[in-house]
């Protein structure tokens, strides 16, 4: 899936799962809560492709996320890359395929997504606010990159990077107390598992399995059978998938928001 698709799906499911909370638990967050859940589980639901390097020195290539804030997030991708790769082999088995490069491997896993969420969760805990804003900032840059793509592509890096900081610095002066943020842990988790998924209804499919060895293999690639899988930038994933996942994060965000404006004008519903 390509990077807009990815960014849409975490954005429509933090904003469904936010509805659901709301409607069957009685759980209610307020405005700026919402958009930051939605901001950071979009951004999540890139996170993984930022195994994908480009090359440093030139400027050049690279996943659109590993361009969202220039020649930096490039040198992260190189170094995601890397790691991966290095965890790819350290725990390959005789029948895994030889790589050269680590893209789809380490970051498309099950344990990657559950320390991504615990890791965001304690920083933030023990960093406090300056935590947040600095995984906001990040997190927002991604989003945007994702969501707002031929805006970006034409704004470039630089806009980009100013409009996260002035986004994650507003939501720092807005959001209450110093306090843990678990939620924003949680968005940035779920946004790499929905991340996961949506690679996994493609024909390369992803290592959800590891590190569960299956007949001499640690890196299983598990997806779709070709004759159903997506086919990455094919009609299906940009107009279709992309306009059903629109229509799901609008109602949400309508149902979410909807009862409360009607309150604030006094009309029964
Ligand atoms: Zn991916």
């Amino acid at each position: 899936m390509m990077g807009p698709s990815h960014a849409l799906s975490g954005a429509a499911v933090w904003l469904t799962g936010s509805w659901a909370l709301d409607q069957f638990a009685d759980y209610h967050q307020t405005p700026l809560a919402l958009a930051v859940g939605t901001a950071v589980c979009a951004g999540g639901a890139l996170f993984p492709d930022l195994d994908l390097s480009g090359k440093v020195t030139r400027n050049q290539g690279g996943a659109t996320v590993a361009r969202t804030f220039g020649v930096f997030s490039l040198f992260i991708a190189e170094v995601m890359e890397k790691i991966s790769l290095g965890v790819y082999y350290a725990t390959k088995l005789s029948k895994d395929p030889r790589r050269n490069n680590g893209h789809r491997t380490l970051t498309h896993t099950l344990p990657f997504t559950g320390l991504v969420g615990w890791g965001t969760t304690a920083l933030c805990a023990h960093y406090g606010k300056w935590a947040v804003v600095s995984i906001l900032f990040f997190m927002i840059g991604l989003a945007l990159r994702g969501l707002f793509d031929e805006w970006a592509e034409r704004a470039g890096w630089v806009i980009v990077t100013l409009a996260s900081a002035a986004a994650a610095w507003f939501t720092f002066a807005n959001l209450p107390g110093d306090r843990g943020y678990p939620l924003i842990g949680l968005a940035v988790g779920v946004g790499c598992f929905v991340h996961i998924l949506g690679d996994m209804i493609t024909r390369a499919g992803v290592p959800i399995l590891w590190p569960i060895p299956i007949r001499r293999r640690m890196w299983t690639m598990v997806g779709l059978p070709n004759g159903i899988a997506l086919r990455t930038g094919s009609k299906a994933e940009v107009i279709v998938l992309r306009a059903a996942l629109t229509v799901l994060a609008v109602l949400a965000a309508v149902g979410l928001v909807a009862p409360s404006v009607l309150q604030r004008f006094n009309i029964e519903v």
